[in-house]
């Protein structure tokens, strides 16, 4: 039997592909839901963890398995268009390579460099951080104005700490392949388009869905201690039962597996200790479409750190999946690496220094606020950076003893990411 701990969308797509294929398993969820860090407010609707996710094929085939095409939505198509912060300005971001030449968005200079990477020579550098790769190949601007911001859009974390080969490997590939990043990018360019969606019940109804689906997975049974047994086997330990597995798999934060590990490898527990995930703090604000003017179309905004902002960036919910008439919602992310302090600020402070940072930016009137809310991620994402990098070295070499790591602190945090390794990792148990 297959032992997987951990209930979140990880854990889930794995059980759910090992029943698919007639395995023996069992999961173990800690708390009272699955889903994890997917989390749709049940009163509100609203998304207090991930807002989309980005469909490719492994995700396209979970939603065809479960037979929720239905129940999709797909995002608004103006919301491909996404902004930036610059110069204190909301502007487009061209997104096509082409449109990144000709647009007023990059400085001649950095178009010069962008043209330049095609012909830069390769070069290998150990443990190179996101930063500096960005402004060896593309210079400071393009790091600034596009990698900056990015980065803390999708890892709320700092570029200057995260390594390249941990987080984005295929850029590192592209370079040492093509002898740069553009054309690696040109030649492994899907034509499929990849649509943005959720599901009309919220993001959580996906994890719903395939606990749904699932015989042999467990709600409030947190695993407090994993004993080795013979035969490379390990007896688990929860609050209520016990169960005997002959693999084991930790879909889990880094610090809890971390605890779990302490007897059965303590040279790698004592190493996950250390994975940084940086709080980040969710504000929903609500205002009354009556009342403000020209209401923002598209993704949202990010904020690059050179811009000195309140919060990272903003997502213009409202924009990207219309649903009520009367309001508009902005949903928020103060926080992440590069904002740490902003986090952790009180709520009513949060609220209030978001509020004014939202109004000057989109010319808001102040009577058109109808509410805000606020949720707070003590730790938010795991951090792909040295200490990181040096924990997953390890990993592989556990494989020997039965044991396996899904999860987003291990070969990609994204929601697509988590669905293509838990299916994968299903396919190898097969
Ligand atoms: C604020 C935020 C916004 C995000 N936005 C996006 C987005 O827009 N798009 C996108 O693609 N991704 C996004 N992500 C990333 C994505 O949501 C996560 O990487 C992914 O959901 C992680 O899934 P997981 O199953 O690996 O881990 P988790 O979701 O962390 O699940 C782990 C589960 O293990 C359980 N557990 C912990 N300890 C034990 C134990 N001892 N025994 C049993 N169970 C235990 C937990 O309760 C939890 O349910 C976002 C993440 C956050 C936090």
């Amino acid at each position: 039997m297959i032992g997987i701990i951990g209930g979140g969308i990880s854990g889930l797509t794995l059980a759910y592909y090992l029943q698919k294929a007639g395995k023996e398993y069992v999961l173990l969820e800690a708390s009272n839901r699955y889903g994890g860090c997917i989390h749709t407010d049940k009163d509100t609707g609203r998304e207090l963890g991930p807002n989309t996710i980005l469909e490719d094929e492994y995700v396209q085939g979970l939603i065809q398995d479960l037979q929720i095409e239905d129940d999709t939505i797909e995002a608004n198509p103006i919301s491909k268009d996404r902004f930036i912060l610059k110069n204190g300005k909301i502007q487009k971001l061209p997104t096509h390579p082409l449109k990144l030449l000709t647009s007023r968005f990059f400085s001649w200079k950095t178009k010069r460099q962008i043209l330049g990477e095609l012909k830069k020579p390769y070069q290998a550098i150990e443990n190179e951080t996101i930063k500096d790769f960005f402004v060896r190949r593309f210079g400071q601007e393009v790091y600034d104005y596009a990698v900056n911001p990015f980065i803390s859009g999708i890892y709320a974390g700092d570029p200057a700490t995260l390594l390249i080969k941990e987080a984005f490997p295929q850029l590192v590939a592209y370079e040492k392949e093509y002898g740069s990043v553009i054309k690696g990018f040109k030649n492994n360019q899907s034509k499929a388009r990849k649509r943005t969606l959720s599901f009309k019940k919220g993001l959580s109804y996906l994890p719903e869905a395939i606990a749904q689906a699932l015989t042999q997975a467990y709600l409030h049974s947190p695993v407090t201690s994993i004993e080795a047994i013979e035969g490379k086997k390990y007896k688990l330990h929860t609050t209520q039962k016990e169960f005997t597995v002959s693999q084991l798999v930790f879909a889990i934060p880094a610090k809890a597996t971390a605890n779990l590990l302490s007897s059965l490898d303590p040279a790698l527990s004592e190493k996950l200790r250390h994975t940084y995930y940086p709080p980040m703090t969710i504000v929903h604000t609500v205002v009354d479409r009556s009342k403000v003017k020209n209401l923002p179309q598209g993704f949202g905004v990010l904020h690059p750190k050179i811009e000195n902002r309140f919060a990272a960036g903003t997502i213009w919910s409202s924009s990207i999946f219309p649903k009520e008439k009367e309001s508009f919602m902005f949903t928020s992310f103060v926080g992440g690496s590069q904002y740490v302090a902003h986090a952790t600020l009180d709520e009513e402070e949060i609220k209030t220094r978001l509020w004014e940072e939202l109004k000057a930016m989109h010319q808001i009137p102040e009577e058109s606020l109808k509410e805000q809310s606020v949720y707070k991620w003590d730790r938010a994402i795991p951090q792909y950076d040295m200490a990181l990098s040096d924990a997953v070295a390890i990993i592989p070499s556990l494989e020997k003893d039965n044991i396996y790591i899904c999860s987003n602190w291990y070969e990609g945090i994204s929601l697509p990411a988590c669905i293509k390794k838990g299916k994968e990792l299903a396919l190898r148990f097969c």
